[in-house]
C-alpha cells in the first residue's frame, strides 16, 4: 500500500507505526479480550492507559513537580474560553500578543471575560514577524500574559519566551507542543489540542502550575473548572479514551526517538532543507516570514505567479504530496513538518517543488 506524504496542518500525520498498532488492539486491545473503547474508565486497563499517558508526557516535557497535567474534550477552542474563566481574577484584565489568527480567536474569547491588553498587534505587518520577547512586559494588575507560541497558518514561531515575573505566562503550544525542548517551569498553562504534534483529535492537554488551580471560581460550570478536573485526575467524567489511548503512543515512540532534544534537532533540519528550497529557487518560491521567526512546524510561501498555485498544489496532490494548500483565510501553500514527518516526506517535495519550478519557470 503507498500511502501519500501527508503535510496536513491538523489532523495531521500519525506515525505510522501508532496507526498499526491502534488497528491491531482495537478489537482485542492487549490479550485483554475487550476494546479499550469499550471498557470503565474506571477500570485497571484504562487506568493504566490514562496514567501511562500522563507521565510519559511529564517525562518528555521535563514538567517539574507542582503542575498538573489535565486531559480535557473540545480542543484547543475551548481552551481560549475556560483559560480567562479560570484564570482572569475577578474584574480583571490579561495580557494578550495578537501573532496571527490563533492568536486573535483566543482574544475574541478573553474579551467575552474581562479587559484584554493586546500588547503587541502583528496585525498591521501581515502577521510576518513577532516581538521581541525580552521586550514583552505584562501591564500592572495583568492576570496572565498569553502568547501563541506557534501560529499554524500564519507560520511565525516564537524562538525564545518572555520573562514575565510574576504574571504566569500562557502559551498555546497547540500546533509546537513536544517538538523541541521547553522550561516548562517559565510557564503558568500550557494547553495544546492533540490533533497536530500528539495523536488523534478529541483532546487538548492542559499543563497547569498547581497554584493557579485556585483561582478557579466554584461558581463556573463543572466541567468549564480547571480544578474540578485536577482533583480528579482528569476522571470527573468519561475522558475521551480513544485519543488519549493515541497519544500515549505517539509518546512511546517519541521516547523511543531519544525525546524533544533529539524530534527538536530532525524538526530543525527538515524544515532548513525546505526553507533552503524556497529561498534558492531564484524567486520561483518566496516566504513571507521574517527570518527569525521562522517556524519549524508549518512552512509557509507562495508563487511568483500566484495564478500557478492551484496547478502546483493539484499536481503535488496528483504525485503524492497532498494537505499543501495554505488556510483558506491566507492562501498560498503550506507544508506542515509536524514530529511525524520524516526527512524522506520532505525530500520528496522539495524534489517536485524543483521539477515543478523548471517546467513552469
Ligand atoms: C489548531 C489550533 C487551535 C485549535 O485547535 P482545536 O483543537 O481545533 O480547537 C488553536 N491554536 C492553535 C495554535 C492551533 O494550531
Amino acid at each position: 500500500m503507498s500511502r501519500p506524504v501527508n503535510f496536513s496542518a491538523g489532523p495531521s500525520m500519525i506515525p505510522i507505526d501508532v496507526l498499526e498498532s491502534l488497528a491491531a488492539n482495537m478489537v482485542d486491545y492487549e490479550g485483554t479480550g475487550l476494546s479499550l473503547i469499550e471498557v470503565s474508565h474506571r477500570g485497571a486497563v484504562y487506568d493504566k492507559v490514562h496514567n501511562d499517558t500522563i507521565s510519559l508526557l511529564k517525562e518528555l516535557m521535563r514538567i517539574p513537580d507542582g503542575y498538573s497535567v489535565l486531559f480535557i474534550g473540545g480542543g484547543a477552542t475551548l481552551q481560549f474560553s475556560m483559560l480567562p474563566m479560570n484564570l482572569m481574577l475577578s474584574g480583571g484584565s490579561a495580557d494578550y500578543v495578537n501573532s496571527g489568527a490563533w492568536a486573535k480567536k483566543a482574544i475574541a474569547e478573553a474579551k467575552k471575560v474581562g479587559t484584554v491588553n493586546v500588547i503587541f498587534d502583528g496585525s498591521e505587518g501581515g502577521f510576518k514577524s513577532l516581538p521581541d520577547p525580552a521586550a514583552l512586559k505584562p501591564s500592572a494588575g495583568s492576570s496572565y500574559l498569553h502568547i501563541t507560541s506557534n501560529e499554524t497558518i500564519g507560520g511565525v514561531q516564537f524562538k525564545s519566551f518572555p520573562e514575565t515575573g510574576d504574571v504566569p505566562l500562557i502559551a498555546d503550544m497547540s500546533s509546537d507542543i513536544l517538538s523541541r525542548p521547553v522550561d516548562v517551569s517559565k510557564f503558568g498553562v500550557i494547553y495544546a489540542g492533540a490533533q497536530k504534534n500528539l495523536g488523534p483529535s478529541g483532546v487538548a492537554i492542559a499543563i497547569i502550575r498547581d497554584d493557579l488551580l485556585e483561582r478557579s471560581s466554584d461558581s463556573l460550570g463543572a466541567y468549564l473548572n480547571y480544578s474540578v478536573h485536577a482533583k480528579a485526575n482528569s476522571l470527573y467524567n468519561t475522558p475521551p479514551a480513544f485519543p488519549i489511548w493515541g497519544i500515549k503512543l505517539v509518546l512511546e515512540g517519541v521516547k523511543a526517538r531519544g525525546g524533544a532534544a533529539a524530534v527538536a534537532k530532525e524538526n530543525d533540519a527538515q524544515a532548513a532543507v525546505l526553507y533552503d528550497a524556497i529561498d534558492s529557487s531564484g524567486g520561483f518560491y518566496s516566504c513571507p516570514v521574517e527570518k527569525s521567526v521562522r517556524s519549524s512546524m508549518n512552512i509557509v510561501w507562495r508563487l511568483a505567479e500566484e495564478d500557478k498555485e492551484a496547478v502546483f498544489i493539484k499536481e503535488a496532490s496528483e504525485a503524492g504530496l497532498i494537505g499543501l494548500k495554505g488556510h483558506r483565510s491566507v492562501g498560498g501553500c503550506r507544508a506542515s513538518l509536524y514530529n511525524a514527518m520524516t526527512m524522506e516526506g520532505v525530500k520528496r517535495l522539495t524534489s517536485f517543488m524543483a521539477d515543478f519550478a523548471a517546467k513552469n519557470g
